[in-house]
């Protein structure tokens, strides 16, 4: 069965642009990828002092199971260069999965809809732009309502030329 997912991406380390690039290219080799949002800059969140990120968010169909997903979101970080850092820390590229279907997955390494999605202006706005009616399937809250409940923190689109 073929699942509609969304996929989080983020960089704060080396070249953030051409990771991310690099990161949809690879995405795009093992899944029907229906839409690409801006790509964001934007402030990093939580206390450890860090560059800015980048981030985007894709939305694809695919029929790879949750688990097996994940674990080829892992290895494609290892293929881009990310090593095991600290959790919050600088990364060359993060790829979360935000969204599976409908589903609520609560395993020892994955939760999906991602736990911290709906708190996340760096996930909730690029969402916003590639699916403006998307709707929680679990707290059942629309994108406005969502950001509605978070504090303000700088989350800018980049202006990418368009001879790129
Ligand atoms: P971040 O929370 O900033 O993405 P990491 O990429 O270091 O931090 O991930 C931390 C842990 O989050 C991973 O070990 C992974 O097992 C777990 N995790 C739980 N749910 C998800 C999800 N939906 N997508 C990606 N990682 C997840
Ligand atoms: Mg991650």
């Amino acid at each position: 069965m073929v699942s509609r997912v969304y996929i989080g991406i983020g960089s704060n380390l080396g070249d953030r642009m051409a990771n991310i690039d690099k990161a949809v290219d690879l995405l795009e080799e093992q899944m029907e990828v229906s839409a690409v949002s801006s790509i964001y800059e934007t402030e990093p969140v939580g206390k450890i002092k860090q560059d800015m990120f980048l981030n985007c968010v894709v939305e694809a169909s695919t029929d790879i199971p949750p688990i097996e997903l994940f674990d080829l979101l892992k290895l494609m970080e290892k293929k881009l260069g990310r090593k095991n850092g600290i959790k919050w820390g600088p990364r060359v590229i993060d790829l979360d999965i935000l969204i599976y279907g409908n589903e609520s997955i609560k395993e020892k390494n994955l939760t999906v809809p991602h736990r911290e999605m709906h708190l996340r202006r760096f996930v909730l706005v690029p969402l916003r732009e590639i699916a403006p009616d998307f709707i929680h399937p679990v707290l059942k809250k629309n994108i406005p309502e969502m950001l509605k409940d978070i504090p303000e923190s700088m989350v800018k689109k980049i202006e990418v030329p368009a001879c790129l």
